[in-house]
This record gives C-alpha cells, structure tokens and sequence, in this order.
C-alpha cells in the first residue's frame, strides 16, 4: 500500500457513531503495538473489530522503546531459545512489511577479558542466534581482532578491548511503527479511537460483553458492544483486570527503562554498539540524525503509571556506563538534550532480578471472559496478535469462516520498495528534490524513514502550501497536515513525540517552530484560545521532563 487512508480527528462523530451502535466480534483496550497488531490481524481474518486508547496511539511502552527490531541477544544467556527464535526470525519479516522503517543496522559488540561472556562464548552464542533466528549468510556474525574492534570504533577504552563481534539487527520507530499498524487495521474496517477511555466492563449474564468508555475530548461516555474483549493496556493491564476483578495468581512487575539522547558530535559513535558495562548489565549506545541515543537502565518501579520520568540518578548512570567505556567521551549531565523513560509490563517472579525476568508475552483469561495480554517485545507483535485472534476465533467463533493469519504479507503503507538498495534509491531522490534545505540527505532519510513512499504526499502538500515560509516550517507543517488527514493526530505532543519523534531527536526544532505549528493546529483544529494555551504549556512540560531531571 502505497498512500494512506484518511484516518482524521475530524472525522471523530463517524468513529464515535460506530462504536456507539453497532456490535463488535471484538473490542480492543490498548493502542499500543500490541494491540495496535491484533486490531489488524483481527480485522484482516474478518472479525468486526474496535479498538479504543486512553491517550495518543503508542503513547505507552510502545513509543519509548530502544526502538530496536532485534532477537534479543542476551535472552540466550537466560535460555529462552523459543523467544530468541520467534523473535529472531520476526526480524526479517517486519523488515519485509515496512523496509524504510525497520531498517538493517549492523552491531558492533566489543569484548573485553574483564567483563561480558568472551571471546569463545560469544563466538558460539552469535552462531546459535543465527541459527535460532535462520540469518542469511551474508548478515551472519563477523568475530573481530582487537585491532579491526578498535577500528570500528576508536572512541572504546583500548585497554579493555581484546576483540569484538559484529551482527545484525534492525532500527525503527516504535511510535511510528504502531501507527501504521493502526492504519493497517483501519484499511481493513477497524473501528479504532484515541482519547477513548475503557473505564468498566458490561456483562451479560456474567459474561464480558463490552466495556463503558469515555471520550476524553468531550468528556461523553458511552457504552460498546462486543463478543469478545481483550486488554492488550501493556502496564495498566494489572489495573483492567482489578476492575475486573480477576488479578489472581500471576501479576505484572514494572521496571523502569530510561535512554538519554546527546548531540552526535558530543559522542561521536560510528554504528550502533551493545556494549557490556561493569555492572554486569548491557547498554545499547545507537547513532540516529544528528543525535546518539544511549540505553537503558532497568529498576524495579512501583510509582504513577500515568507520569513515568527520567531521574538524574537514572541518567547518570546511563553517562558513568558511557564515560567509563569510551574515556575520551566525557558527557555530563549539561550534554543530554532530550531523554525518555518507559515501563516494561513483565510478568512478576519471586525471588528474581529485574534482568532476570522472563520478556515472553503471557495471555491471562478471567472467569468472566477478558483476556489480557502482556509482556513480549515490540518484534514480536505480529505473532502475538496471531496467537490472540486464534484463541478468540478457537473460543468464540466458527473457526472455519475465518481466514488463518495472513499479516506477515500485508505492507504497510508507504512499503512498496522490493529492496534496501530501493529506499535508498528512493531517499536520494527525495535529497535531491530538497536540495534549497539546509541537510538535504538528512532531512530524506528523516522522511523516508518515518513515511516511506507516503514522503511524496509530504512533499506534494509543501510545495503548494505555505510557499512564503522558509523550507523547514514548510516541510513540519506538510507533516502536520499529513499527521492531523491521515494519522489522527489530535495535540501538539501527538505530532511531536509520537508521530515525527522531534521531542526526542531535534528537540530545537520543535522549540524554534513550536508556536509556528500551534497556530496552525488552531486554524485547522479549531482551537480555541484556552486550548492553544494549554497545548503550548503540555508541550513545554514535556520538554523540561525530557531535559531537567530531578533526583528520585
Ligand atoms: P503499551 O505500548 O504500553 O500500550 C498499552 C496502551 O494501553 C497504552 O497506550 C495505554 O495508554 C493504553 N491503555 C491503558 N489503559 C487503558 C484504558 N483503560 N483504556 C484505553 N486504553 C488504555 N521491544 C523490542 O522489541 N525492541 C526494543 O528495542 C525494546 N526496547 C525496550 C526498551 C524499554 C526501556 C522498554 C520499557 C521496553 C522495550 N521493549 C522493546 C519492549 C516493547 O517496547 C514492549 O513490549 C511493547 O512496546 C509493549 O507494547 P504494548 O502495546 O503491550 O503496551
């Protein structure tokens, strides 16, 4: 698929008006990746589907990610060879369904005599992950000299150093990624709603039929029908199924998981690295635009869910790993100019570390008939969603009226590039189109990464709208308008953080065009003046959680 479907705040009454009358198969809590992957399985096997998310698409776990699409290298140390597997083959496929978004980025892995596995071992490990993962054998693991390690990457602490290893991965967005699965979903009849708040069950008979939801733009609550209801809330799953009364047995252990980004030039790191730190855990330090992104630390958390930070004491640590391991680096606090911190919905076990927990996804059925979903990775999605829909088609339908699972063949929008060499083909085209912009291959790949062939919508709004404002402002507000016509965005935060990801990774663009993209989002919103004010003043908290840490 190539261009979207409208998919816009304005047509908010339309979605309300449906999700109001008419009887879903299934009802969707959670518009993170998780269900954001079952709405599109569901929908595209024939179940009439709806979906409804509390905040912003993605506004979860889902957007604050390592943003990898990976196998999950150190799950081998703890012996999950099934999760290494699944998720290690999902890799190539979700490459296949967006190749601009989940883009091949090789790893370096640095080895050191005093920490990590070693040579030998990790030598074996990559092999078996290979294997586990069926890697072609030209992205197969490389292993390294000391010297060829060091010249990947002169800024590592030499001493340390006695060889390293290179595989593969992939890069993405997570927010984005959730959005086009969204948008997927919506192509194929999904019923789906952001700002849309699942408060309370409604039973028949003792069984769920449907959930009462609040529309959190107008403050309206309604009820919706359906067959079958599935909480995929990520961290809030715990609390769906108190209002269900049904959290027995096993329940969620939330750590926390914070990345801090610098300016590339501040730490220059030529590809991305997984480098082993000294307290035994592993930190991820990955190159995009002009920034590096550094990650993660993972501590138990048992604060608000709704108001997750980063602390200064988290962010240190991230510096410390990163000061300690590439000496001549030396970040401070003053570096970081953006960071963000999010929660893992993992599955509790006593007497176990954080580390230690299991990251496989778990399905939890009440006596009433919600089924919760949780745990599990982002590269996972699409198995996951494929497992949901063929237990609630096993229980609740004919199964043979259903087609079986057919996602891993449905691009997403924007997709249709036959290879990698493609989209870069594509992105130099689209470099050469921007050549008055200040960088014009960044600012490609920054579009074609996020929107694949849908930069030509992008680039075609530019052109004929705004002509008078400088070239920047003309292209963020052709992403505006893309957003708010095809990707229901609805506030300043949905454009900034989720959708175009700029909070996070040009965080002076969104301050030089903030007040420029408010008054637009007036104009086309119709914001009144009360609303433009709170909008600017959400977006500049925002910003100062991102950058100005407090000590916990
Ligand atoms: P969420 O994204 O949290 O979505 C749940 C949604 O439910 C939220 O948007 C919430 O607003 C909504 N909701 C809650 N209650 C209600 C309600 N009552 N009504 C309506 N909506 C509601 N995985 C990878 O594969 N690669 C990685 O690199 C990676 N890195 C990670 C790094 C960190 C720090 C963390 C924390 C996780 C990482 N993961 C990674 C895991 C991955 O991000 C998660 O598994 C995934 O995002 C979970 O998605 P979800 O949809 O289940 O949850």
């Amino acid at each position: 698929m190539t261009s979207a479907q409208k998919f816009s705040v304005a047509d908010r009454e339309q979605i309300l008006t449906r999700l109001r009358n008419e009887t879903f198969d299934l009802l969707i809590i959670g518009g993170g990746i998780t269900g954001a992957g079952i709405a599109l399985d569901a929908a595209s096997r024939g179940l009439k589907t709806a979906l409804v998310e509390k905040n912003d698409f993605a506004y979860g776990t889902s957007s604050r990610s390592t943003k990898l699409i990976h196998g999950g290298l150190r799950y081998l140390k703890q012996l999950e060879f099934g999760l290494v597997r699944e998720v290690g083959s999902e890799r190539a496929v979700v490459h296949y369904l967006a190749p601009h978004l989940v883009v091949p980025e090789k790893m370096l892995l640095p080895l050191s005599e005093k920490k990590g596995l070693g040579y030998w071992l990790t030598s074996i490990g990559l092999r078996v992950y290979d294997y586990l993962a069926g890697v072609k054998a030209e992205d197969q693991r490389r292993m390294l000299t000391r010297m060829q390690t060091l010249r990947y990457e002169p800024l590592l602490k030499t001493d340390d150093v006695n060889g390293g290893a290179i595989y593969a991965e992939y890069r993405t967005d997570d927010a984005r990624l959730t959005i086009e699965v969204i948008k997927a979903a919506v192509q194929h009849g999904a019923c789906i709603l952001n700002y849309a708040k699942a408060n309370d069950f409604i039973y028949h008979e003792n069984l769920i039929g449907g959930a009462s939801v609040t529309d959190l733009l107008t403050n309206e609550s309604f009820i919706i029908e359906s067959k079958v209801v599935v909480s995929a809330a990520g961290p809030w799953v715990d609390q769906l199924r108190n209002i269900n009364n049904s959290r027995h047995g096993k329940r969620l252990h939330l750590t926390k998981g914070v990345h801090i980004v610098v300016p590339h030039k501040k730490f220059p790191v030529r590809q991305a690295i997984y480098f082993d730190v000294e307290d035994g855990r592993m930190i991820f330090s990955i190159p995009r635009g002009r920034t590096t992104y550094i990650g993660t630390t993972d501590t138990t958390y048992t604060g608000n869910i709704d108001e997750v930070l980063t602390t200064q004491e988290d962010a240190q640590y991230l510096l410390n790993a990163v000061n300690a391991n590439f000496p001549s680096v030396r970040l401070s606090l003053a570096d970081i100019e953006s960071s963000w911190a999010g929660l893992r919905p993992l599955i509790h076990e006593d007497g176990k570390s954080t580390s230690e927990l299991s990251r496989k996804d778990e399905i939890f059925e009440s006596e009433t008939g919600l089924i919760s979903i949780a745990g599990g990775k982002l590269t996972g999605y699409r198995k996951m969603a494929e497992r949901i829909v063929n237990l609630v088609i096993k229980k609740h339908f004919q199964a043979n009226v259903y087609k079986p699972c057919f996602t891993h063949k449905l691009k997403l929008n924007g997709s249709d590039f036959s290879s990698r060499k493609e989209v870069s083909r594509y992105i130099s085209s689209v470099a050469q189109k921007l050549s008055t912009s200040e960088a014009p291959l960044l600012t490609a790949r920054y579009l074609v990464e996020n929107y694949g062939r849908q930069t030509d919508q992008i680039l075609a709004m530019a052109e004929t709208d705004h002509s008078a404002e400088p070239i920047e402002l003309r292209l963020l507000l052709a992403e505006l308008s893309f957003g708010i016509q095809f990707e229901m965005v609805a506030s300043l935060p949905d454009f900034f953080v989720r959708r175009t990801g700029l909070l996070y990774f040009d965080i002076q663009k969104v301050d030089r065009w903030k007040q420029k993209i408010a008054e637009e989002c007036k104009l086309t919103l119709g914001w009144d003046d009360n609303r433009f004010k709170s909008e600017l003043q959400a977006l500049d908290r925002l910003m100062r959680d991102a950058t100005k840490f407090k000590s916990a």
